[in-house]
């Protein structure tokens, strides 16, 4: 009896301490996910930066889907989580469109350093600026346009923001920081949304989008 009554005990242990290892293991598991999360330091951020979940978008003022992301995707995202606490919203630029995405990234960059307030009237402006998809090989972000929009949008010193468009630019910086995040993070295309470093397959999965920020709040 008593060696029965053991050995039951034992096997209680036996699971007991499989169970504790398993939840342990799992842990681990999860934290290493969260690990990789993009920096954002120094990133155009709505909301807390401590938030306890981080979106973040990598976009390019040169695509489309970024426009039309922002206009369908964003502004849910924007009533359901971002005007509450909790959950914040960064941007990094992607040049994915060669000299134009550059431009438009510099002409960004410029406005956050001088004006942070206003770099989201900013970038919605650039965005509603960019012609109908079927036309977006047409140039259309050039110097000319830029200033137009930072003089519309954001009070920064025009003769500084066009010299930060050109070689004698102060943000270049700036923007390869973004260029080398792109790299590391593995972006393949735009917009790629990363949500407490998980890239979403789909960026235009809302409910993915929800799900990924309702199990982190
Ligand atoms: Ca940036």
């Amino acid at each position: 009896m008593k060696k029965n009554q053991l050995l039951v005990i034992l096997t209680i242990i036996a699971v007991a301490l499989i169970a504790i290892v398993f939840v342990l293991l799992n842990q681990e598991e999860t934290t290493v996910d969260r690990g990789n999360h993009v920096s954002i330091e120094g990133q155009p951020t709505l909301g807390d930066r401590d938030a306890k979940v981080s979106v973040v978008e990598f976009g390019d003022y040169k695509c489309p889907s970024c426009k039309q992301w922002g206009e369908s995707i964003y502004p849910q995202l924007k009533a359901d989580y971002l005007d509450k606490e909790d959950v914040s919203f960064s941007y990094i630029n992607v040049l994915f469109h060669g000299q134009e995405s550059i431009l438009a990234s510099l002409a960004s960059e410029s406005v956050y350093e001088q004006d942070p307030e206003s770099f989201w009237a900013f970038h919605k402006a650039l965005y509603d600026a960019q012609p109908a998809s079927q036309q977006h090989d047409d140039v259309w972000v050039t110097v000319e346009k830029l200033k137009e929009i930072a003089s519309e949008t954001t009070s920064v010193d025009l003769a500084q923001f066009e010299q930060d468009l050109g070689e004698e630019s102060t943000v270049l910086e700036n923007v390869s920081t973004d260029d080398g995040l792109v790299s590391e993070n593995g972006v393949q295309f735009t917009p790629s949304i990363m949500i407490n470093g998980v890239m979403l397959e789909d960026p235009f999965d809302y409910e993915q989008i929800q799900q990924l920020i309702e199990q982190d709040l």
